[in-house]
């Protein structure tokens, strides 16, 4: 082989390996998404930021943030987490293809309801209760709260015409999959599972805000995991498109209607969420643990409130996926 010729095979094998962006346009399974040229598709044009950090797509009702080699973007305002980092090369960025299926499309293109298939039936789990108090703070135990705020979301979705099952009845245990099958059995359209998050040890007292989960899909590796392990099929990643368009919805409204931080929309497989047979959310409503976020979840006032905007986000996600119209 002649040099000339070895160094182009060299660059060339280089540029295969290290290059997803080599593969830009179509999708591919395996591959990487050329943010710019996916905007473009839809309408969104292509703004770098951030001393060339961050890329925004930016549209007439949407912006989409990004940020180079960070596991979340933001989609019009909300924190939402992934578990591939976003990957720049040069002025372009890329989006793991899976990333984009799994999340930015139906966040981009939710999905819509048959007409005959309406929501109406919302199965709310208040976490934890009887002999599980969740999390503790002194003598505050979260199953009185999250009790305290499922009453209050119970009351406001009835109050905009939808039904509510409830997961426990007063002080309670239930486990896990009796949550889960609960829901299933009474053919809920939607599941809403209330809890408030704790945090111990150094500076912990600090950590305040609300996060938004809901199954970790195929593949993917949960938010809070430190490892990269990917993870089997459940039966609630049926409703994978459902569950993220319903978590970000969610979150937004308790974003905006609330005084809580935004830890964003993560991903996890709570048992619950795995077993479900419809789409499902797990809210953890701020931290027990800080005195900011108590104000929220120890006073009336702050319970209804939250709740409120729980049940707002709710019935963002009906209106949207029944109508399939703009947010
Ligand atoms: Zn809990």
């Amino acid at each position: 082989m002649r040099p000339v010729v070895l160094v182009l095979a060299l660059l060339w094998s280089w540029c295969t390996i290290a290059a997803p962006a080599g593969r830009v346009g179509a999708p591919d399974p395996q591959g990487w998404v050329d943010l710019a040229r996916w905007g473009a598709a839809r309408g969104l044009a292509p703004r770098v930021a951030g001393k060339g950090l961050q890329l925004d797509l930016v549209g007439r009702s949407t912006k989409i943030s990004f940020f180079a080699d960070t596991t979340r973007f933001a989609f019009d305002g909300t924190d939402v987490r992934i578990d591939i980092p976003v990957r720049r090369m040069g002025d372009r960025f890329f989006l793991a293809q899976r990333v984009m299926e799994s999340t930015l499309l139906p966040l981009a293109s939710p999905p819509r309801r048959p007409a005959s298939r309406p929501i109406r039936l919302v199965a709310l789990n208040a976490g934890h209760g009887g002999k599980d108090p969740g999390n503790i703070d002194g003598h505050r135990q979260e199953k009185l709260y999250t009790m305290m705020v499922a009453g209050e979301a119970r009351r406001a979705l009835e109050r905009a015409g939808l039904q509510v099952v409830m997961i426990r009845q007063g002080d309670s245990f239930v486990e896990l999959d009796d949550r889960a099958g609960k829901a299933n059995r009474a053919h809920a359209d939607l599941y809403v599972s209330l809890h408030f998050n704790a945090i111990q040890g150094a500076g912990a007292r600090e950590v305040h805000g609300i996060e938004t989960y809901c199954l970790t899909p195929a593949g993917a590796s949960s938010t809070n995991d430190n490892g990269n392990h990917g993870g089997p099929w459940h039966r609630g990643n049926r409703f994978d498109r459902d569950n993220i368009v319903l978590a970000r919805q969610v979150h937004r409204a308790v974003v905006g209607g609330t005084d809580l931080e935004d830890r964003g929309v993560r991903r996890a497989r709570f048992k619950e969420l795995t077993m479900l047979d419809m789409p499902g959310v797990f809210v953890e409503g701020g931290y027990m643990t800080n005195a900011e976020d108590g104000r929220g979840i120890y006073t009336p006032e702050g319970r209804t409130k939250l709740a409120r905007a729980i049940v707002d986000g709710v019935l963002a996600y009906k209106r949207l996926v029944e109508r399939g119209g703009a947010e």
